[in-house]
């Protein structure tokens, strides 16, 4: 298997048509993005970061300045990087106004002692963050109302480095109307996101469905009890849809590059970055093709 690698998701929905081909493109650049960022002796972590904000600075998904409103007219953001050699992760929650969430998570994850922040204490984190360089400021507007996909659609990424080092991550604002507040799966460790030093994986679809079943860490430890990286996608998507009436997805990649996806939805835009180029894409990813 070839490594290093960047696989990214655009969410496991319904997309209308008319967008499809720029969200390919996305997705494309994306996994294109964080490969470049490996093969110029960044980590894994900076491959994951670098993909979901190319994917986040798009206004195609419901995630960075394509956003989407809760009840309160207001934008709610969730965004979560783990590392999975270090078994360290930061997420933020419902934070405001945050155009690119996933670099705040990794600021949690790399300079602060905790895992998880939400709400103010996420904005005033920010605002730290910003005075202290460690990224630039993002001008916070946002360009697209248009509901492009049919509810909800999260952007996620996994990446493994030439050395086996896996990291994961995501990023979304969950679905228009949504309740002010509500957290979903994305940035909880171990159902949207999971990466240990054995496969990382990056989960999408309805948040409350996926939390029953903590799907991340499930799939993961499929793997760990013997079943190949496309048989541990296979199974966390039937449990998924035999316990709860959940839709969902969620790509993974294990340490020496074995990939694998599963999703019921009718799309769940996939890009793969591997060799120098982006080896694989598409709206309705099918194995065949793989
Ligand atoms: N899982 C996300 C959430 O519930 C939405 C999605 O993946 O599309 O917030």
């Amino acid at each position: 298997m070839t490594l290093p690698l960047v696989f990214v998701h655009g969410g496991a929905t319904v997309f209308k048509e008319e967008y499809h081909a720029s969200i390919l493109e996305a997705v494309k650049e994306a996994a294109k993005t964080g490969l470049a960022a490996l093969t110029k002796g960044g980590s894994a972590l900076d491959a994951v970061e670098s993909a979901i904000w190319i994917l986040e600075e798009t206004d195609l998904f419901t995630a960075g300045r394509g956003a989407c409103e809760n009840l309160d007219g207001e934008i709610e953001v969730d965004a979560m990087i783990m590392d999975g050699n270090r078994l360290d992760s930061g997420a933020v929650m419902a934070a405001r106004d945050i155009i690119h969430p996933i670099s705040l998570a990794r600021f949690v994850l790399e300079r602060t002692p905790v895992m998880q922040v939400a709400g103010n204490g996420a904005s005033r984190l920010y605002d730290v963050m910003i005075k202290d360089g460690y990224r630039t400021e993002v001008e916070p507007r946002r360009t697209s109302n248009i509901p492009i996909a049919s509810e909800n659609d999260t952007v996620g990424c996994v990446a493994v480095d030439e050395h086996g080092r896996i990291a994961a991550g995501s990023s979304t604002s969950g679905w228009p109307g949504k309740l002010p507040g509500r957290i979903g799966d994305s940035p909880i460790i171990g159902s949207g996101v999971y990466a240990n030093e054995i496969a990382g994986t990056s989960c999408t679809g309805k948040g409350e469905q996926i939390l029953r079943v903590v799907m991340g860490r499930m799939a993961v430890a499929y793997i760990e009890s013997g079943a190949s990286v496309q048989d541990a996608c296979d199974k966390a998507v039937r449990v998924l849809r035999d316990r709860t009436t959940g839709e969902g997805g969620l790509i993974m990649a294990d340490k020496e590059g074995n990939l694998g996806f599963a999703f019921d939805t009718p799309h769940m835009p996939i890009a793969i970055a591997k060799d120098e180029k982006v080896s694989y894409s598409s709206m309705i990813p099918s194995l065949t093709e793989l």
